[in-house]
């Protein structure tokens, strides 16, 4: 499975950048983690948008989840005659899946989640850390992590190798143990060193320790800060970690 990272800074993007986004591929079928403010536009740069039919939200803060209200009006106008139904039309496999794209997410904040459908074009559906979910060639489980609102870190198994992914999080053990043995972690690094008491997230140290706990194969930082630096967070998680540690990079993709 391939990742692409389509945006990396939180919470708000950095000029030029996107908030979190994250594109796994593997043959045809694409799935969208994380759609923050930035994410359709560098999500055009990887494929089209009417190529998409499946996106993961980890919970619903505008940081993860603000390019709905756009992504929303590409499955609409497609389902004219547009791009996806030109598609469907050619591939039997997704036309026996539906018309639209469907959105998985944390059923609270209700109001936030009320907003997710649009006419026949998205819709959504409620997900926990009890879900499990085939999604074409990826299998998807669930954590429950430590953030203000309800919010899942994900673990993809797709081609034998698996991905873990953070969301947001401070350091815990429902995500160390969904991150066990993973090929690779994708680790949220928000805060600076020393900052470790502020809620509901992790400096790049403790997602080095993350790691360690895991036993995880590799770890890739992202959710960073504008003015972040990257460096200095790589040389903190790695000190910590037992495995190879690198910094994520917009536009850039990783085979798992
Ligand atoms: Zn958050």
């Amino acid at each position: 499975m391939r990742l692409s990272i389509l945006g990396r800074y939180s919470p708000f993007p950095r000029a030029g950048s996107a908030c979190p986004g994250y594109l796994l591929r593997s043959g045809e079928e694409n799935l969208l983690l994380e759609c923050g403010s930035g994410v359709v536009s560098r999500l055009s740069e990887f494929i089209s948008p009417y190529e998409l039919d499946h996106v993961v939200i980890s919970h619903l803060h505008g940081d993860h989840c603000s390019d709905l209200a756009v992504l929303k009006y590409a499955a609409n106008y497609d389902v004219s005659p547009g791009a996806r139904a030109t598609r469907r039309a050619t591939d039997p496999a997704r036309e026996e899946r539906g018309r639209g794209i469907t959105v998985y997410a944390p059923g609270e904040p209700a109001d936030e989640f009320a907003r997710i459908p649009h006419k026949d074009a998205m819709r959504a559906e409620a997900i926990d850390e009890s879900t499990s979910l085939q999604i074409g060639p990826f299998h998807l489980t669930f954590a429950k992590t430590e953030h203000p609102i309800p919010c899942v870190a994900v673990r993809v198994k797709c081609e034998g190798k698996t991905l873990a992914y953070t969301a947001d999080t401070a350091l815990c053990d429902s995500v160390i143990d969904l991150a066990r043995g993973a090929d690779l972690l994708l680790a949220e690094a928000s805060l600076p060193e020393g900052c470790s008491s502020f809620g509901g997230h992790m400096t790049a140290s403790e997602a080095g320790e993350m790691a360690l706990g895991a036993d995880v194969g590799g770890l890739l930082l992202t959710h960073f800060w504008p003015e972040a630096d990257v460096e200095a967070a790589k040389h903190a998680a790695s000190s910590r970690a037992h495995c190879p540690v690198d910094i994520a990079i917009e536009g850039r993709s990783y085979d798992i």
